[in-house]
């Protein structure tokens, strides 16, 4: 009967004894510690033997809380599978399946490929199913606290200070806000105003519908149709709940990459503070939705599209000289955008002069 050697612990005292391990062909487990006379007998259904991770030592857990540490993994499997003869059981398949693919460079490429697969499946499409669940369930009190809480942390890091526009301006500005989401009928929101220090010319939303402006991008504007073009985007974000979704898919593939990976350290890189949140971009589909929204408020308001693509350029060109461009890096393809504002213009030509 051949054996494989071990490290005997008898799950009571800390003490390791050399010992040996068999398993007869007929099903039983006997451990033979050296110096002691008496064997231990088990059977093997009650013996756990763990799945092989390529060579590293296994514990084999006998029934009487005593483990066997075996390094010869090929031995104790050669034991295993005479004493269970025939096909080994599915599950014992796939663990070798497992450990094959462990220990060949082909499998281990082909797992990469597998994983890479998978996560890129899920941040494709499984992200934004669980993002969708996860805002869905997520009460409007909760979101506007994630949104104050981030407001704060911005105040203390010193992205923003208080805004030193006139009250009088604010308040302009304001009612055409106002007057804005009243139309669009979007409730629950709000407009505040800040200097942007590290923001620069600078307009996002938060969670829970705040929708934030800096005086730069204010100045920026030639035209107030401009700034109400910009705000009514960001409107279109807080009205499909956009910034809770991207955070919710941010977070659900972390926790899918940590799980993949088993490297925490990624997930360290992404806590959500304002600076992911800032930096974080919005998919292609959440802008497109943006700019609809506003396009079609523009046009119930008798606004042109164009002065969406006329702020957006000259975003793109101030950015250069800004510390912190958020706005136009979280808002990628300006020049696309611009296009599809003057291509809403003409649509909108065409509309108004089929009515006439
Ligand atoms: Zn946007």
């Amino acid at each position: 009967m051949s054996a494989a050697r071990c490290r005997f612990y008898d799950g009571k005292t800390s003490e390791r004894r050399d010992a040996s391990i068999a398993i007869t062909t007929d099903g039983s487990v006997v451990v033979a510690v050296d110096g002691i006379e008496s064997r231990r007998v088990h059977s093997l259904s009650e013996v756990r033997i763990p799945s092989r991770i390529a060579d590293t030592p296994r514990h084999v857990l006998l029934p009487d809380g005593a483990v066997c540490e075996v390094r010869d993994n090929r031995a104790l499997d050669a034991m295993r599978a005479r004493a269970e003869k025939g096909p080994a059981p599915a599950g014992r398949r796939f663990e070798r399946l497992l450990h094959q693919l462990d220990s060949s460079w082909r499998g281990a490429a082909a797992a990469l490929a597998v994983t890479a697969a998978i996560l890129y499946s899920f941040t494709r499409w499984g992200a934004p199913l669980v993002a969708g669940v996860v805002v869905a369930a997520t009460p409007p009190q909760v979101e506007a606290v994630i949104g104050k809480n981030l407001l704060t942390l911005m105040n203390q890091l010193d992205f923003v200070e208080p805004s030193r526009l006139e009250s009088n301006r604010r308040n302009e500005l304001l009612a055409a806000f106002t007057e804005m989401t009243e139309d669009a009928g979007v409730a629950d929101t709000d407009l505040l105003f800040y200097s942007g220090r590290r923001l620069g010319a600078n307009a996002f939303a938060l969670p829970g519908g705040t929708v934030i402006i800096t005086d730069e991008l204010v100045r920026l504007a030639e035209h107030d149709e401009e700034i109400v073009a910009v705000l009514a985007h960001e409107v279109g974000h807080v009205a499909g709940r956009h910034v809770m979704r991207r955070l919710a898919q941010t977070s659900s593939m972390l926790v899918v990459w940590t799980a993949f990976t088993g490297d925490v350290s990624v997930a360290a890189l992404s806590i959500l503070g304002p600076d992911q949140l800032l930096a974080m971009s919005y998919s292609r589909d959440f802008e497109r939705a943006a700019d609809r929204f506003a396009f079609d408020y523009l046009d119930r308001a008798g606004i042109s599209p164009k002065r969406l693509g006329d702020i957006l350029e000259r975003l793109e060109r101030s950015s250069g000289t800004a510390s912190m461009p958020v706005w136009s890096s979280s808002h990628p393809g300006a020049e696309e955008r611009a296009r599809n504002a003057a291509e809403a213009e003409a649509g909108t030509r065409a509309a108004s002069g089929d009515r006439q």
